[in-house]
């Protein structure tokens, strides 16, 4: 009896801290519908619903201990003082808090070995299984996932299947029984800026101004076209971005397309205004209506050097005599594949002398491409056939007269050799005629938001990095 006095005095303690609490969730849930809940505490940072978990936890331990306490020490009279106090509060009827759980589906899972791993009481299963709809929860796959809202007793109250990022399965306790229906997330686009100095590369300065890596690698293939990010670049060169966040149910879950871009780079500006040709296809043109795709890439060979300019009056490296070089050489391992340039159509395709294994392609009435040494053909490389910009063709190798492998690379224009690092490069189709209002007027407003956003930036308004 002794020894029983200080659990007596102790669980007394734990009992007010349980009162205290309860009347901490009541008056908080007096102010909040459920629902309310549920959405601060989907929006809440994962650290705070852990601490939360923990607060609850906490909770039921607590009471845990205290209602043992009671059972062990029942002689104690003065037990019966806070007895009454907890049917005050039981009277007032206290909502309790509904714990967040979720699963994802593995193989062999289903509904019912879920439902029950996650607490869920039998009866409840049961009901939601005898439901109207429940059919809609019978197809559940691998790789989804289930969340729910439980009591601490295991009564069920929700449950969501998520089917995909956009969609899924609800079911909503009501009365006996549940009320099961499809529903959609809420999508939201929203829009970001970034305006970036650049230090080093356009890549890693980005990074550091927390550009998504989606969206630098879109803003290098949007001026790829343009600029030469290995040997262009320089420090103090800037880009400013409009780019879209796709948020469901108030989280980002994607970054989107970038909408705007505005690259200054030694000088010169290139502006970039993404278009939508139809539902499916969208390009990006400039501020003019001009497509920002040319027609040829600038380099047929990915992860090369140039190792040898056009030159008139070169030095032949096997020769040893003066001889034009009326090409441009791009080191490369042996087998490197390399690109037609530009859409057209296989003129030539065999060994061919000093340039080895050749292919010719024709573009155009106006524009030819030459390319030498090859290892060997790709299957494309066929005379007469069609090939698209940037398909595969041969691949790098020293063949006829080279001293490694590389590739020779001729730009004809109108039958004459021209340097390809020289020739101005036309222009993939512009915007069509018929949607040229509509482009101008989209243009428009990007730029000149993106033009507001750069002057607020300038007055140190707005944060844009
Ligand atoms: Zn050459």
């Amino acid at each position: 009896m002794i020894s029983s006095a200080p659990r007596v005095s102790s669980s007394r303690f734990s009992l007010l801290i349980v009162c205290l609490l309860y009347v901490l969730f009541q008056v908080s849930f007096d102010f909040m519908l459920v629902e309310e809940f549920i959405t601060i505490l989907k929006n809440f940072p994962k650290k705070h619903i852990a601490t939360m978990i923990l607060g609850f936890m906490l909770l039921i331990s607590v009471s845990i201990l205290g209602s043992k306490d009671f059972s062990n020490e029942e002689k104690i009279s003065e037990l019966t003082k806070p007895l009454k106090l907890l049917t005050l509060t039981d009277n007032t009827q206290i909502k309790i808090p509904l714990l967040e759980k979720e699963k994802l589906i593995k193989r062999n899972d289903s509904l019912f070995t879920i439902l029950k791993e996650l607490g869920v009481l039998q009866e409840d299963i049961i009901k939601l299984v005898n439901s109207n709809n429940s059919n809609l929860l019978s197809k559940i796959e691998v790789g989804d996932k289930i969340k729910i809202l439980i009591s601490e007793k295991g009564e069920l109250n929700q449950l969501f299947y998520q089917d995909n990022i956009r969609e899924g399965i609800r079911a909503d306790k009501k009365e006996n029984g549940f009320i099961i229906k499809k529903y959609k997330s809420d999508i939201e686009k929203v829009k970001v800026f970034k305006h970036v100095v650049i230090e080093d590369s356009m890549y890693m300065s980005g990074l550091r101004e927390n550009v998504p890596d989606s969206v630098l690698m879109d803003l290098a293939y949007i001026n790829g076209w343009d600029i030469d990010f290995t040997h262009d670049i320089r420090p103090g060169d800037t880009y400013s971005i409009i780019y879209e966040e796709i948020i469901i149910d108030g989280e980002k879950v994607i970054d989107g397309d970038i909408l705007i871009s505005e690259f200054n780079n030694r000088g010169k500006q290139f502006i970039a205004v993404r278009f939508d040709l139809d539902a499916n296809t969208s390009e990006y043109f400039n501020p003019n209506g001009e497509n920002v795709k040319k027609a040829f890439l600038r380099s047929p060979v990915k992860l090369s050097y140039i190792s040898s300019k056009y030159n008139l009056k070169r030095r032949h490296p096997v020769l040893h005599t003066i001889r034009a070089h009326k090409g441009v050489d791009y080191a490369a391992n042996k087998g490197s594949p390399v690109r037609a340039t530009g859409d057209g159509t296989i003129l030539f395709a065999q060994y061919n002398g000093g340039c080895g294994n050749e292919i010719k392609i024709k573009h155009s009435e106006d524009y030819v491409t030459r390319y030498c040494h090859l290892d060997r053909f790709g299957t494309r490389a066929k005379v007469g056939r069609k090939v698209k910009q940037g398909q595969t063709i041969g691949y790098v190798g020293s063949t006829g007269l080279a001293t490694g492998p590389h590739l020779h690379y001729e730009f004809h224009v109108n039958g004459k050799h021209t340097d390809p690092l020289k020739v101005k490069f036309p222009n993939a189709s512009p915007v069509e005629e018929k949607q040229a209002i509509a482009y101008e007027r989209k243009s428009q407003n990007l730029l000149n938001e993106l033009n507001n956003y750069k002057y607020l930036i300038d007055r140190g308004e707005v944060y844009g990095g």
